[in-house]
């Protein structure tokens, strides 16, 4: 007798909050996900403590916390968990048809449904300590951790679009903002700049690196090099704040899926279908603006219920 292998309807790659949110609306739609969890079970939130802003939590969580009932949640419902990483996908071009995710050589998964959910990484500086005092004092995202330094002294790292406005935001909440470059200009834009000027408590520091981490169980302070003078000065702060950029986590899309020139997976406006018919993604992979957990569980939501209509049209 012929083995048939058994196409899925629903494959959802990550288990951030837009995978496990996806999953949660797939698993009560019928559609048996298979959600399969990457190199960082969990995902971002996972690298933080505290996180105060999810709707719902009047005396904020612990990220690992969240992400562990976010997966309970979704096992309820009988999603299927598979704890390895994609190592590429041949994506179909037909309408209806079947798209394979490749675990590894050998092992293959077929389904007619995709959820993009592999979220992305924010670059790092590299430097000691960066990354044992994530969430310690040391932060990649202003909005969601900006608050916990209120009336305080910190420092943000880039001279990009988003150091300028992540500076512009905490100087409403800090009372002083140290802003360092690494060139003598900004690449932000000039709208951006003018705002910065404009703020007294902003203290621009132009060709300059963070060299070191003070403090032994969370951030007390950094030491900062000045290339043109050739100084180092000390600034004791409670919060860093890296705004560096981020990485889309589509390299196995590469040559599958339309991609903008950072790499973020292209949406239809307002939805969550990609160049592929079957594929749709939520979450970071293709939100380069608001980079929240809430807004990827709920573009999550988005995906499963595209998907859902998509399965009920190619029957
Ligand atoms: C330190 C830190 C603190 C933060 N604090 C907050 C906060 O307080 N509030 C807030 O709203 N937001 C916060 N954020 C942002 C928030 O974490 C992200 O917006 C959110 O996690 C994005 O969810 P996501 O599901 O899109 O992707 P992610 O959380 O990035 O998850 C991506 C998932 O995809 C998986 N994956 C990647 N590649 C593959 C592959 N090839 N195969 C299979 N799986 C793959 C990964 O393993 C991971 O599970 C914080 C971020 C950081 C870094």
């Amino acid at each position: 007798m012929l083995f048939k292998k058994k196409i899925q309807d629903c494959v959802i790659i990550g288990s951030g909050p837009a995978g496990y949110s996806s999953a949660i609306y797939a698993a009560r739609a019928d559609m048996n996900p298979i959600l399969i969890t990457g190199f960082q079970p969990g995902g971002q939130l996972t690298t933080t403590t505290d996180v105060d802003n999810y709707l719902g939590f009047p005396e904020g969580i612990n990220g690992n916390d969240f992400m562990k009932n976010c997966k309970k949640q979704a096992e309820r419902f009988n999603t299927k968990i598979i704890n390895q990483s994609v190592n590429h996908v041949i994506l179909s071009n037909k309408k209806g048809g079947t798209h394979r995710i490749f675990l590894d050589k050998k092992k293959c998964i077929e389904s007619r449904g995709i959820i993009v959910a592999t979220g992305s990484r924010p670059k790092l500086i590299g430097i000691n300590k960066e990354k044992k005092f994530m969430g310690l004092g040391v932060s990649c995202c202003a909005t969601c951790d900006g608050f916990f330094h209120k009336d305080k002294d910190v420092a943000i790292i880039g001279g990009g679009d988003t150091a300028l406005e992540e500076a512009n935001y905490l100087a409403k909440i800090c009372q002083k903002v140290y802003l360092i470059v690494r060139k003598n200009y900004f690449k932000a834009s000039k709208i951006l700049q003018y705002h910065i000027y404009k703020k007294n408590n902003i203290n621009i520091l132009f060709c300059s690196n963070v060299t070191e981490i003070i403090g032994d169980s969370f951030l007390e302070g950094i030491k900062i090099f000045n290339k043109k003078k050739g100084t180092t000065q000390t600034v004791f702060i409670s919060g860093l704040f890296i705004a560096v950029g981020h990485i889309p986590n589509t390299e196995i899309f590469q040559n599958e899926l339309e991609l903008d020139k950072r790499g973020y997976i292209i949406v239809k406006k307002g939805k969550t279908m990609t160049s592929k018919p079957g594929v749709f993604a939520a979450g970071d992979v293709q939100d380069p603006d608001y980079r929240q957990a809430i807004t990827s569980a709920g573009t999550g939501c988005m995906a499963a219920l595209d998907l859902e209509k998509y399965l009920s049209l190619y029957e």
